[in-house]
This record gives structure tokens, sequence and C-alpha cells, in this order.
């Protein structure tokens, strides 16, 4: 296990059989295990037991699936490489010397280096995307509100699905078909309008479908990204799909935007880790202000305090309608321009990433150029849409993803897509 795709490497047994049986499936550190710790890739949660299953983690278990650990990640899903775990980086199976991505690198790294059939991660701003692309695997962000979120740890609830990695697109789809639908104990959860089984839908057929490509998406491409996204849309032409050329001007914003809004809900979600009520309680002196300090000073990284204290400032009073305002308002925008996109097309396609794979400690000093890199994959955050990336080949760096976008609850359209790649 030499990629450290693991922070803990336990086995949770199934408890029935079911679609999933025999299958190995590999669970991001912030989504809870009863009995097995949980630590977000954090000092903080260290020792972290929780005292119940996530809702995808009981759907796993009933549905025939062994769980054999939990993967390492972006302290609370902070990051676009994995790097910034307090548990060490995980390096990428598929290009060596090079980050997976983040924040879900070890799910991704566990895939690709065959120490799992399947994982989960959580995708906020690409987290499940990002490191499918790096490490040439499949990741599916599903549409907000189709996978439960009980059970995960909240970095910012208005943006986060869980969502399922896996070799290929059908069996990417298997795990999907296992943890959809709704919950009672997540009331973001919905039915969607249709019942679909998502495997089925891997059938490689794209007669007759139109794909859109945002032009916007492709301008901070890098050459070799670039020539291997056409080389996959001419596949998807090949296979009878149609391209056209759309814009999306309001996505120009979406970085800005998604950052101010995925701080500021940072900010407020991880205020409970306290020393008291979550988190080390290292027995600190002093009152309790200082204690809380001291707690949290230890527990965080540096990339964590960053957003907490950005997420604060832009929350505050005076610069509340400066910020977080503005960026709902750049939010509502983004979703518009999907909207009208889709009343021409059916999906659209970018590159997931727009850059190979960073080399090992390469972007650690710059979070500005890290947070860059995910341009491409935030706006559908922002707009709550459903994406999968599929692998579409390579350059001397490592792997490149082809990231398809559906309409709400369409994610039966972009599975079909995609298995036309594979
Ligand atoms: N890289 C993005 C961030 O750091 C996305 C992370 C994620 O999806 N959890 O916020």
């Amino acid at each position: 296990m030499s990629y450290n795709a693991f922070i803990t490497e336990e086995t949770i047994e199934a408890t029935a059989s079911g679609p999933l049986d025999g299958a190995t499936v590999a669970v991001k550190d912030n989504i809870s295990t009863e009995g097995v710790r949980t630590t977000c890739g954090s000092t903080m949660l260290e020792e972290y037991v929780p005292p119940y299953d996530a809702t995808v983690v009981q759907r796993l278990k009933d549905a025939g699936a062994t769980i054999v650990g939990k993967t390492n990640m972006d302290e609370f899903g902070m990051g676009t490489t994995t790097e910034t775990s307090a548990f060490g980086a995980t390096e990428n199976p598929a290009a060596e010397g090079r980050v997976p991505g983040g924040s879900s690198g070890g799910s991704a790294a566990a895939v690709a280096a065959g120490e799992a059939d399947l994982a989960l991660g959580s995708d906020t701003g690409g987290s499940v995307r990002c490191p499918a692309a790096f490490c040439g695997v499949v990741g599916i962000k599903p549409t907000y509100g189709l996978v439960s979120r009980y059970g995960l740890v909240a970095y910012a609830n208005s943006l986060e699905q869980i969502g399922p990695l896996a070799p290929t697109v059908e069996e990417a789809a298997e795990l999907l078909d296992v943890i959809a639908g709704p919950d009672p104990n997540d009331a973001t959860t919905r039915e969607p309008d249709e019942d679909v089984e998502y495997a089925a839908a891997a059938n490689g057929d794209v007669e007759g479908l139109t794909i859109g490509v945002p032009t916007e998406l492709l301008e901070g491409a890098d050459e070799g990204v670039r020539a291997v996204f056409e080389a996959a849309l001419d596949d998807l032409r090949d296979a009878g799909a149609t391209t056209e050329d759309v814009s999306l001007p309001s996505v120009e914003t979406a970085v800005q935007a998604y950052y101010v809004i995925a701080m500021s809900e940072a900010s407020s979600n991880l205020a409970r880790f306290d020393g008291v009520r979550y988190g080390k309680s290292g027995g600190y002196e002093g009152n309790w202000n200082e204690s809380f300090a001291a707690a949290r000073e230890e527990g965080f990284g540096e990339e964590v305090k960053r957003r907490i204290l950005l997420g604060t400032y832009a929350l505050s009073a005076g610069y509340h309608d400066k910020y977080y305002k503005q960026a709902q308002d750049a939010r509502a925008w983004v979703k518009q321009d999907f909207d009208a996109a889709f009343e021409d097309v059916d999906v659209l396609a970018s590159p997931t990433m727009p850059v190979p794979p960073f080399e090992l400690g390469e972007s650690l000093d710059d979070p500005l150029q890290m947070y860059l890199a995910d341009a491409n994959t935030v706006p559908v955050n922002l707009a709550n849409l459903p994406a999968i990336s599929v692998p579409a080949g390579e350059t001397d760096e490592g792997p490149v993803g082809l990231q398809l976008v559906g309409p709400a609850f369409g994610e039966a359209t972009i599975i079909r897509a995609g298995s036309a790649l594979a």
C-alpha cells in the first residue's frame, strides 16, 4: 500500500447480500462509519469514532459490499491535491511523483491502484471529478439532493454531494444506483422525476445526442490537455453525437463566488470543533476562550485556518453584502446560464481539469494557483448539477479527464454519453 491512499485500513463487513456482493469499497474519511474512526484528514479528529453510520455506508452494507478502509483526503475536503492531509500526501498511481488530485485523492488512488474495486468520495467543488481525472478513473458528482449527506462531515453544505469512483462508467453507475434516493435523515434529498436505473444507462449510445462545448471552459486549458479533449470529442462524434460551441459567460465569476461561499459555510460548520463538543481535547489551561483557541490552533492545519479566517471575514458585519451576497448573486447567474444552455443541448463537455496532475509539492505554497485549477468543476456545484469525469487519454504528465455536465437529475444522460468513450 505504497501510495498512502488509506488513513485507516479496517474491514467493515456487509450486513446483507445484494448488488454489490463481493465488491470491495474504499470510503472517504469524512463519511461517518460506526465504530471506525473518521478523521477528515485532520489532527482535530484524529481520535474521533462516530457512533453511527452515514446513510451511504448503511446502503453499501445492505447491498453486500465490504468496506476496506477510510481514504486519505485534503483536510476537511479543502484542497485539490490531497496534500493538506494531516496524514501525509497520497501519491498518484497513474503518474509517478505527482498528486492524485483532491480532495478525494485517496479514494481515486485506491481504485487506480486496485486496492479497492470501488470508492466513495465527496464533491464540494470538484473533489470527486478532479482526482478521478488525475488518476485515470471515473467519478460522478450527482445532482444536489440525489444522494443523502447524512453522516457526511460538512464542509460547505449547499454545494456538496457524495459520489462514486470506479474503473469504468458502468461500475460507477452501479454504485450510484446503490447510494441514490431520498433519505428521511436528509431533508435536502428528493426523489428524481423518473425512476431510472443508472447502470442500464451505460450503453454507449450517443446517436443523436447534442453536446455543447462552453468556449469559456477551454480558455485556460493547457495545450496537451486540450489536444486530448479534442480527440475525445472526435470519438463522440464518430459514435453519432453532434457538437456545438456554446457560451456560459458567468463562469468567469465562478471560482471567486465558489470560494467566498465555500469558505463562509466552512467557517460556520467548523465552529463545532472546539475541543469540547467535538475534536481534540487537550486539557488546555485558561478560560474557555483560551482553551478553544488552543484546541483550534493545534488541531487545524494551515489551509483550514486560512479558510476559516477568510470565511468569517466575508460574513462579518459590513462585509456581508460586499462578499457573501455578491457571491450568491453570481451563483444565481451561473445557474441561469446553465439552464439556458440546456434549452439547446443535452450535455456540456469540457476538460475536467485545465491542467495535468501537479508534481508533489508544486502547488502547496501557492493557494491561488490551486484555487484556479478548479475553474471547470466549481460552476457545476454552484448550479447543483450532475457531472461525470471519464478518462479521455494522457499527456506526458498524466491522465486527462473529460467532464460531461447534465441538467438537474440528468445522470442517465451523462452516464450514457460517458460510456461511449470507454
Ligand atoms: N478544491 C476545492 C476546494 O478546495 C474543492 C474541494 C472539494 O470538492 N471538497 O474547495
